[in-house]
């Protein structure tokens, strides 16, 4: 919903100020997803906000739920036809986080993820990003009253390829007057865009950062994420230190594993290796993701294999977790969004 648009309305047509908070609270904290939900208005005014203004700026086309309930996927259209996708996941008891998109299919095209196969439609608008919130809240609200506790920016789309409305929509989930949700309890995940992480560190410095890695050497990191021709490890190297230093915050370190391309036992000493050449090992996590499957090439290690990896790089002292799989039935897992 477009705020000052609402408040111009409301204030043209001679409603008090108060109805415009009242409308706030309703959507932001009580997440209500249309004008009859908000019981505390007029009636008169209930009916003609409507062709003025929607409560969200998206329409929830299909909601997927998993078969063990644990993930949620919804697939929304945006004005003009497009569509996106948002994925619900319950990590802990009665924990769900949001996995929001920022972009339209993706510019960046890495070979392993269902989104970059499309390429780039368009960027999302602030509102159409902080609505995928407002919506999914919505739905866990009436289906089990209960609350979203983290959002993730790691949907389709690369989040700094978007800035501003990400900016805009990062302001909009941590606003008290707003959502309200704690800085903490969001984070944003990267293809290693460098302007970007340079910007979060000082705009953002309480939310998290999470870097979708991949690999250590340049040559094999331009082909599973393209961005890094235009952002060599070098560069990305140079912004985690930095990012680091000013916010004294641990990078989340998301590494798709993808079997006989960069799930070696030497890989893995690399990628220690490199952590370690950007900071202390203790300001790190490795999220080690099994592929999940998309069609293309590519297929995930074998459970052995992610083992001997993830304890190689525990016992070289970095603290690592093994992605649980979540959604992979509904095509909601990591890489498979797409849209469709
Ligand atoms: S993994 Fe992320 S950055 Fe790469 S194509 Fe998919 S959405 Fe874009």
């Amino acid at each position: 919903m477009d705020l000052k648009k609402l408040a111009v309305f409301l204030e043209e047509n001679g409603v008090p100020a108060f109805r415009l908070k009242q409308v706030r609270d309703a959507v932001y904290k009580n997440f209500a997803a249309s004008w009859e939900e908000i019981s505390v208005l007029p009636s008169a005014l209930r009916e003609r906000l409507p062709r003025q203004f929607r409560v969200h700026t998206l329409d929830t086309l299909e909601t997927q739920v998993s078969k063990k309930g644990n993930a949620i996927k919804f697939c929304f259209e945006l004005k003009g036809g497009l569509k996106i996708e948002s994925v619900l996941l319950n990590i802990m008891p009665e924990k769900w986080s949001l996995c929001v998109s920022t972009q339209a299919g993706c510019p960046v095209r890495c070979p392993f993820c269902a989104t970059g196969r499309k390429g780039l439609k368009r960027n999302l608008s602030p509102e159409e990003i902080s609505d995928q919130f407002l919506a999914a809240a919505h739905y866990l609200k009436v289906t089990r009253a209960q609350k979203i506790s983290g959002v993730i920016f790691m949907g389709m789309g690369e989040p700094f390829l978007n800035y501003e409305a990400v900016s805009a929509a990062i302001k909009t989930i941590t606003d008290p007057d707003l959502i309200g949700l704690g800085a903490r309890h969001v984070s944003v995940s990267t293809a290693g865009h460098v302007p970007g992480i340079r910007r979060f560190a000082k705009d953002f410095p309480q939310c998290n950062l999470a870097i979708s890695l991949q690999a250590v050497e340049d040559a094999l990191r331009s082909d599973l994420v393209p961005l890094n021709r235009n952002y060599p490890l070098s560069q990305l190297s140079r912004a985690l230190r930095d990012y680091i230093t000013t916010t004294k915050r641990r990078v989340f370190v998301e590494y798709v594993m993808l079997d006989g391309v960069n799930n070696s036992r030497s890989t893995a000493a690399r990628l220690n290796s490199w952590l370690r050449a950007v900071a202390a090992p203790k300001y790190f996590t490795v999220n080690l993701i099994p592929y999940n499957r998309t069609g293309g090439p590519y297929k995930a290690p074998a459970r052995e294999r992610i083992k001997i990896f993830s304890e190689l790089l525990g016992s070289l002292g970095l603290e690592v977790t093994v992605r649980k799989s979540l959604g992979e039935d509904i095509a909601g897992a990591c890489g498979q969004l797409a849209g469709k």
